[in-house]
């Protein structure tokens, strides 16, 4: 097996690599440490856009990772496609409502009272409330002229249960009824990695190394920044046979070995 290289940066998937249900993965907490160690800056890079990112901050503080200030979202992601003061529907968790609050009108889609009036961007992510309600008004208020935006187009996530339907599976039962596609923020989209590059000014792509449990998402999304890819097997990915990843670990533990 070739040796890795400490890169200057670690992009850190979340889901599937560190923990599985915010249960660490075996080796997962000691692997970031020795990271660290060999002088590796680590971004937590997720595209679970429904946890606050103080929440995903205080989990990850809480088995052991200090990541204040490192971890990116595909909520924060998102934020980039919508314009200050735009009036905004948002149907997705926590963290998406917060984020798009901070710059933007938001209405809660899965609130009781009916919204009125006319929104300039529906913004849709995971989010445990999905229902009719919802997706009869995020349909009518994109058919009513707003854009549709996606934190992710995640068709399931991953957890110790085994997979259950994600964002992306909200976000196409949205475009079935309206019938358009959503702009996606998250991994491997742009937004996600000018999230990225603003991040990590003066570093190059090249320095970089992306660590993930999924090909379409993560080991795209070294491709799109014009980085190296490790895949790790204890997401939902188990057979890593058709992927072009330049390294392969069992867990993050065993990419961490190969530095
Ligand atoms: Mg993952």
């Amino acid at each position: 097996m070739n040796k890795i290289g400490v890169p200057r940066v670690v992009l850190c998937d979340l889901d599937g690599v560190i923990w599985l249900g915010h249960e660490p993965i075996q080796g997962s907490v000691d692997a970031i440490a020795r990271l660290r160690a060999l002088g590796a800056q680590v971004l937590f890079v997720t595209n679970n856009s429904a946890t606050p990112v103080h929440e995903v901050e205080a989990v990850l503080k809480r088995i052991g990772i200090p990541a204040d200030g490192c971890v990116l979202t595909s909520a924060q992601a998102a934020v980039r496609l919508v314009r200050p003061s735009e009036r905004v529907l948002v149907c997705g968790g926590a963290g998406l409502v917060a984020q798009i609050g901070e710059i933007a009108d938001v209405v809660v889609g899965h609130q009781e009272a009916e919204p009125e009036g006319v929104f300039d961007a529906v913004v849709v992510g995971f989010h445990w409330e999905f229902n009719d309600v919802v997706l009869r008004r995020a349909a009518q208020a994109i058919k009513s002229g707003a854009r549709f935006i996606a934190s992710n187009d995640d068709a399931t996530y991953p957890t110790p249960e085994g997979p259950i339907p994600g964002g992306g599976a909200i976000m196409d039962a949205i475009a079935a009824a309206c019938g358009q596609t959503a702009q996606v923020a998250g991994k491997p989209h742009q937004a996600m990695a000018d999230l990225v590059r603003s991040r990590c000014a003066n570093i190059e792509p090249s320095q970089m190394l992306m660590i993930g449990d999924r090909v379409s998402t993560d080991g795209q999304f070294a491709k799109v920044l014009g980085c190296k890819f490790a895949l790790v097997l204890s997401g939902v990915t188990l057979d890593p046979s058709d992927s072009d990843a330049d390294f392969i670990g069992r867990a993050l533990c065993d990419i961490a070995d190969q530095m």
